[in-house]
């Protein structure tokens, strides 16, 4: 018996170690990266579910490893969180993505009106510079503050409730949208969202793409919208893969929805030849 936990303990280390050696690899590639311009991003159509119209596009992370490929966010920013090198990162993500959503608008007056939406981690908020950030980078790129919205999880307003608000009240001020994003899954007191100035919610994917037989999530997604419809806030649903879906969506109300049904994140180029097939028809 002791012979075994031995030989166990030994090959975990040898894992650990493994994983710490690659975790020691990926910072210092990602560290790289950022300054080779390896990162991308990629967009998801954003579709009005009453009318089927594009209404903007979430931008998610890429990571284009000159041996590893295209590598996804969960690969890497969890270990940007760790690092710190989510502050950089970050930065990026929101400069390229205003940047290519006011490109867009100027290229063709039917996207005039169309959002971007960003994902914005914790640490970025503990930090101080994120409102400024985003002020330069609106006033750089000529974005009207309404065409950005900033996607946060529960967690953020849960680490430092007090600094946070204060940050989403100066962002609100600049007249930037903010969304809680993976809504249901987080923590179960709701009083922040009377208090802070909030937007939209983001129903999880979960309680779309959930097969449950007895219609639990169902009645989830309706509670939230109905919770919403109360608050004055938009209700996206995330992770829309079927038709039926979409129906049960539309049937309860929802206003917006996001999934491989209307298309996967795709490249900026793709991304443009969405709008453009959707105003051609
Ligand atoms: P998220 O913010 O919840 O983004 C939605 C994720 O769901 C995306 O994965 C998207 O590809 C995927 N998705 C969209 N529609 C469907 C669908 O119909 N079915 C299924 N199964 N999946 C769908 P992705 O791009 O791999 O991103 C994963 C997560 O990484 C994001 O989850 C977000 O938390 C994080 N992330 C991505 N980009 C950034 C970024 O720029 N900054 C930060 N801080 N986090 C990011
Ligand atoms: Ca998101
Ligand atoms: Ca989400
Ligand atoms: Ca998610």
């Amino acid at each position: 018996r002791a012979k075994e936990s031995g030989r166990t303990s030994m090959i975990f280390d040898r894992q650990m170690h493994q994983e710490i050696v690659e975790a020691i690899n990926l910072e210092a590639d990602l560290r790289a990266a950022l300054e080779r311009d390896e990162l991308l991003l990629h967009y998801q159509p954003i579709v009005d579910v009453q009318s089927g119209r594009i209404e903007g596009f979430e931008a998610l992370v890429r990571w284009d490893h000159p041996d590893r490929g295209l590598v996804p966010p969960v690969r890497f920013i969890p270990l940007a969180e760790e690092t710190g090198l989510i502050l950089p990162l970050g930065r990026y993500v929101i400069s390229e993505a205003c940047r290519q959503m006011r490109d867009w608008q100027l290229a063709m007056p039917e996207a005039a009106n169309l959002s971007v939406s960003v994902n914005v981690s914790c640490r970025q908020f503990v930090k101080d510079g994120l409102v400024d950030h985003v002020a330069g980078v609106l006033a750089e790129t000529g974005l009207a503050p309404a065409c950005l919205k900033l996607e946060i999880t529960e967690s953020v307003l849960m680490h430092d409730a007090q600094h946070t608000a204060g940050e989403l009240n100066r962002l609100k001020a600049l007249g930037v949208k903010i969304a809680i994003d993976d809504f249901g899954t987080g923590y179960s007191s709701l009083s922040y969202l009377r208090q802070l100035p909030i937007d939209h919610l983001k129903i999880d994917r979960s309680f779309i793409s959930g097969d449950d037989c007895n219609g639990e999530s169902q009645e989830i997604v309706k509670s939230i919208i109905a919770l919403a419809r109360s608050l004055g806030l938009t209700v996206i649903a995330e992770g829309v893969e079927h038709q039926d879906q979409l129906d049960k969506l539309r049937f309860a109300d929802c206003d917006k929805a996001q999934g491989f049904m209307f298309s996967r994140p795709v490249d900026k180029d793709a991304a443009l030849n969405l709008l453009r097939e959707a105003v051609n028809g």
